[in-house]
């Protein structure tokens, strides 16, 4: 079994994060699988200088050991290319002139945002320059198990439509990316947030494309902070100097994961604790719902002395 953690070097890590990347650590440490890194740098314009140093040191100082060099995005363009080329003589891509404003003014919005009506599917409209390349998606429920939350199903040419793998302004899209990079790293399990819930579909739909195999997905419950919005960088919610608070931290997750560690064990050192919860790991008794509200964080840091800064 081999999982991973992929965040984003836009910031520090902060609760969620830290939560998430523990809950897919002890996910594969306890059935003696791999945990690997990649870090998500292929979107320069969001990325912070030195913060995927700063991600990995917070990582080393909650001793989440990783496995193998951690894989960088930014060094993968070939491979995403390749797989452009791929789909592109299958004949499942084709170039989108469309531009925000089109789609404000051309298209339904659904759950994940702009469905695409299909405009430059036969080719791009005169008065539109290629900018995108979109995948074209076919008809058909996507189907799939996710261990925690259950039978999940999403009619993507509906509910979402051809969708970007290609951005006007450059990068390849997330989507391809993170599904050529769980291929070629060998995931064969995948935990990460129910905020990325609603993008598994569109996974799946490409690793059917591009004949790759399909992971196990599981979704943990993310955190909401007291707006009642998830913890993000962004809203500021980040873990700096994690050192001397790592214990409370590791206690703190454990918690929110129903792993109910002993009051006792916030004294002990991290590696202690990874220990334990490597050892006594219940994934039966992993939260279930999409989400976990403020006042069960805020009542966990409370009990784990986990100021909120
Ligand atoms: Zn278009």
């Amino acid at each position: 079994m081999r999982g991973r953690f992929a965040p984003s070097p836009t910031g520090p890590l902060h609760l969620g994060s830290v939560y998430a990347a523990i809950a897919s650590y002890l996910d594969v440490r306890s059935r003696d699988g791999q945990w690997l890194l990649r870090i998500e740098d292929i979107d320069p314009p969001r990325e912070v200088e030195g913060a995927a140093e700063l991600i990995c040191r917070s990582l080393d100082s909650l001793a989440l050991n990783w496995d193998e060099p951690p894989l960088f995005q930014s060094t993968r363009s070939a491979a995403y290319a390749g797989a452009l080329d791929t789909l592109r003589h299958r004949g499942l891509s084709f170039d989108c002139g469309c531009t925000r404003r089109h789609l404000r003014a051309e298209a339904r919005t659904g759950p994940e945002g702009f469905i695409y009506p299909g405009t430059c599917r036969d080719g791009v409209p005169v008065d539109r320059t290629p900018r995108a390349v979109r995948l074209r998606v076919t008809p058909q429920v996507i189907r799939l198990h996710d261990t925690i939350q259950g039978e999940q199903s999403q009619e993507l040419s509906s509910e979402v439509g051809d969708f970007v793998i290609r951005r006007a302004d450059g990068p390849y899209a997330y989507q391809l990316a993170v599904v050529v990079d769980d291929a070629w790293q060998g995931i064969t399990r995948v935990l990460r947030g129910t905020d990325l819930l609603g993008s598994t579909a569109r996974q799946v739909y490409l690793q059917q494309c591009l004949d790759l195999p399909r992971p196990d997905y599981l979704h943990v419950p993310v955190l909401l902070g007291p707006n009642g919005e998830k913890f993000s960088k962004s809203a500021g919610d980040t873990v700096d100097h994690i050192g001397r608070r790592a214990s409370a931290l590791w206690c703190f997750s454990l918690d929110l994961l129903g792993q109910r560690p002993p009051p006792s064990m916030m004294k002990e050192p991290v590696s202690t604790i990874s220990q334990w919860a490597i050892r006594y790991w219940q994934p039966s008794e992993l939260p279930c719902g999409k989400s976990i509200g403020w006042s069960s964080v805020s009542l966990a840091m409370h009990r784990w002395g986990i100021a909120s800064d």
